[in-house]
């Protein structure tokens, strides 16, 4: 049995299965290895872009504190309270209510030797508010940020900065500020460090001003991030973060915010869209080409086939369908052809057989077609009893061969065949056969006649031959004459050669009796033949 694969079906449908393979790989390639890329990319960009613009905003944040750093430590009023002057300057000039409406939460005021003098603001844990001269009592809590920043007091370079810091979970703005006259001439008298912290009011200002959440925390332990890190979220959204750049502090921090990705996942889902509608539509045009194939090519060609098997099978009637027929493509002209070539065979076939069934001189049946038909007859379910055969020998035909030559006898036999034939149409019984069966002899076979019509038709042979009056002159009537012998065969004994051997003995008992005569051999039928006679 063929495999499937091997039928056109079959390989259209593995070309164009692969064919989809093939695009649906490009197509997942090109998403993930150019598209998908590209997008990312961008959103890098974009992110970078962002975080730049969050770095400036901080930037300039600290250089705005260290503008307010600079109005208190270049003021002369600081400049004499720091050496110890000045009684009501902190009263005067600390309240709660300033600070509380400040960015920054706290003021650390330290002398040349870099002594803490005096605290000022609130306290980030308890939110107390303290202004107090030294590290014991209320304003105790400011000792851990003053241990922090003041190894960062330098009386060589006595310059102002602003550094960011961690410390108690929590990140701030550090703004030092050497305290110098109003003039800004010294000699430096200490320094005046001013504290913001990045806490959540500080947040929600950032957000308000930059439209994001910023965070800003000390490296992990896990190591800082290196570059930009991208990591997506929960909510859809991303946190992106990097190494902050700014100047002034020692220690690295991260700067965070988190991003929203519509674009990114909107463009994402347009390119899945895409490649699912490309997808889709492939397949659309393999399914439309596969029932185009099977319509327009495969179904037409399977009723070619059926009709070539029925060819095979010797089925005459066989016909491609007319649709066939009638098509105007190939398809259409190959059936065509292939009719017309069949039609041919089977013309050329029908001649064939003609001949081979038919005597080339008188064109009667020949020996073949006899015996063939009378076979055929007899082994017929239903045979048409009975089946009778009259056997016809020309009387001295050897000697009219001898006088006149044998074409001249040939001529002679056409004649007679003529003659036998009309007189056989004449009598008009179904389904008789005259014949040549050998070179003088004819047979007419006679099936479902009866008696009396037989002998009829062999009296109208015998007469009608020597009503001719072909000359023989070396027959003793002078004329041409045949010697008949009629037989029949009923149910009991009906096979050709028992007929044929009854039709012969009965010829020549014809012959011996003198020739130009009928003899019979009626066998059963012979009593109603007898009566018939009579
Ligand atoms: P009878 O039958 O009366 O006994 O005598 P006959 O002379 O006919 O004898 P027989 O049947 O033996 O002779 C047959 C002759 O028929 C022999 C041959 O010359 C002739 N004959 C047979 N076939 C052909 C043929 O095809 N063409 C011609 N011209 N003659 C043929
Ligand atoms: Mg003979
Ligand atoms: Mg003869």
């Amino acid at each position: 049995m063929r495999s499937a694969f091997f039928t056109l079906r079959g390989r259209f449908l593995m070309s164009l299965l692969a064919l989809l393979i093939a695009a649906m790989l490009a197509l997942v390639l090109i998403g993930s290895l150019v598209v998908y890329p590209a997008m990312i990319d961008e959103e890098r960009a974009q992110s970078a872009n962002e975080l730049a613009r969050l770095e400036r905003t901080i930037e300039t944040e600290m250089h705005a504190l260290l503008l307010t750093a600079k109005d208190w430590a270049t003021w002369d009023d600081t400049y004499a309270f720091i050496q110890g002057g000045g009684d009501d300057y902190a009263d005067s000039n600390f309240s709660r209510n300033m600070f509380e409406d400040l960015d920054y939460q706290f003021m650390l005021f330290f002398d040349r030797q870099k002594h803490l003098r005096w605290v000022a603001g609130i306290d980030p844990a308890s939110g107390q508010y303290g202004s107090c001269p030294d590290q014991e009592g209320p304003c105790g809590w400011a000792n851990s940020y003053a241990d922090r920043l003041k190894p960062l007091l330098d009386s060589t370079q006595p310059l102002a900065s602003t550094r960011l810091e961690y410390q108690q979970d929590q990140s701030y703005y550090a703004t030092i500020h050497p305290i110098l006259r109003t003039d800004e001439s010294g000699p430096m008298q200490g320094w005046l460090i001013q504290v913001q912290l990045l806490d959540g009011k500080w947040r929600e200002q950032m957000a308000a001003q930059t439209g994001r959440e910023v965070d800003i925390s000390p490296v992990p332990s896990s190591g800082p991030p290196s570059g930009l890190q991208i990591t997506p979220t929960d909510d859809g959204r991303i946190h992106v973060e990097k190494i902050l750049t700014l100047n002034g502090y020692d220690e690295p921090m991260v700067l965070g915010t988190y991003l929203t990705r519509d674009a990114f996942l909107e463009r994402m889902a347009t390119v899945r869209y895409a490649q699912w509608w490309t997808a889709g539509l492939l397949l659309t045009v393999i399914v439309f080409v596969l029932l185009l194939l099977e319509i327009v090519v495969l179904r037409p060609l399977r009723q070619l086939a059926l009709f070539t098997q029925q060819v095979k099978q010797d089925n005459a009637d066989a016909e491609p369908p007319e649709r066939l027929l009638n098509r105007q493509d190939e398809i259409g002209a190959l059936s065509r052809e292939f009719l017309h070539l069949i039609q041919h065979q089977r013309h050329r076939t029908s001649q064939l057989l003609n001949l081979s069934q038919t005597d080339h001189l008188t064109g009667l049946a020949n020996r073949r077609l006899f015996d063939e038909q009378l076979t055929a007859l007899m082994s017929e379910p239903q045979p048409p009893i009975p089946v009778a055969c009259i056997l016809l020998d020309i009387d001295y035909f050897k000697r009219y061969n001898d006088f006149l030559g044998h074409p001249a006898g040939d001529q002679c036999l056409t004649r007679l065949a003529e003659c036998l034939q009309q007189t056989v149409r004449h009598h008009a019984i179904e389904r008789s056969l005259l014949a040549r069966v050998g070179g003088e002899e004819f047979a007419v076979i006679l099936p479902g006649t009866s008696p009396t019509a037989i002998i009829k038709l062999a009296n109208a042979l015998c007469i009608a031959v020597s009503r001719m009056t072909l000359q023989n002159d070396k027959a003793p009537l002078g004329i041409i004459t045949v010697s008949v012998g009629a037989a029949i065969c009923t149910t009991d004994e009906l096979s050709p050669s028992i007929l044929l051997a009854r039709c012969d003995a009965a010829l020549y008992r014809a012959k011996q009796q003198g020739r130009n005569r009928v003899a019979s051999d009626l066998g059963k039928a012979s009593r109603s033949h007898a009566d018939e006679r009579l």
